[in-house]
């Protein structure tokens, strides 16, 4: 099953450059229906409130030039942070549903990590067991078992170190076949 990441997550920069087309549309749009609505007597009363010349102290247009300066540059430090603090896509990629329990786990760089396996009906985590332990701590099977009967899943697998490292490299497959992991 694909990893659930927002587009908005993988591409934060896109994603701002995405609202600001959307907010420049919207207001667009608004001022089109205001032409549409509005009768021509009171958009002629606007329009010439609007080109009345009026004189203004030239301190208020510092200010408003200042203004105007510092909100353009607080905007594109924002989007900077925003794209060098960001969290890298996959590490969003947290939890999915595969042979047949929900796995929880955590990222180390690249690494997928710590996988917890869950009961996919009542979500409670489940231990693994092993089966047919012998005198060298090694099985031939490990048990994932619900306690309420939902699920009962066993791995062919000598340790549950083995089954951890099998889950891990199938978490990164599964992010690289998503384009979250690039190498
Ligand atoms: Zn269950």
């Amino acid at each position: 099953m694909a990893p659930n990441v927002r587009w908005a997550d993988r591409h934060p920069v896109l994603a701002s450059v995405r609202t600001a087309i959307t907010t420049t549309s919207v207001l667009a749009a608004l001022a089109w229906l205001a032409k549409k609505l509005i009768p021509q007597p009171e958009q002629d009363a606007i329009w010439s409130w609007l080109t009345t010349k009026v004189e203004y102290p030239r301190g208020i247009w510092v200010l408003l030039f200042v203004a105007l300066i510092a909100w353009a540059l607080f905007a594109a430090w924002a989007l900077v942070r925003r794209y060098l603090h960001r969290t890298p896509a996959h590490e969003l990629y947290r939890t999915d549903e595969f042979f047949e329990l929900r796995w929880r786990w955590q990222w180390f760089h690249q690494d997928a990590v710590g996988a917890k396996a869950f009961c996919p009906e009542c979500d409670l985590e489940l231990e693994p067991r092993l089966l047919g332990a012998t005198i060298t701590g090694t099985a031939s099977q490990i048990l994932y078992e619900c306690p309420v009967g939902h699920k009962q899943i066993v791995f062919g697998a000598p340790t549950m170190q083995a089954v951890a490292a099998e889950i891990g490299r199938h978490i990164e497959r599964e992010a690289r076949k998503s384009k979250l992991l690039r190498d």
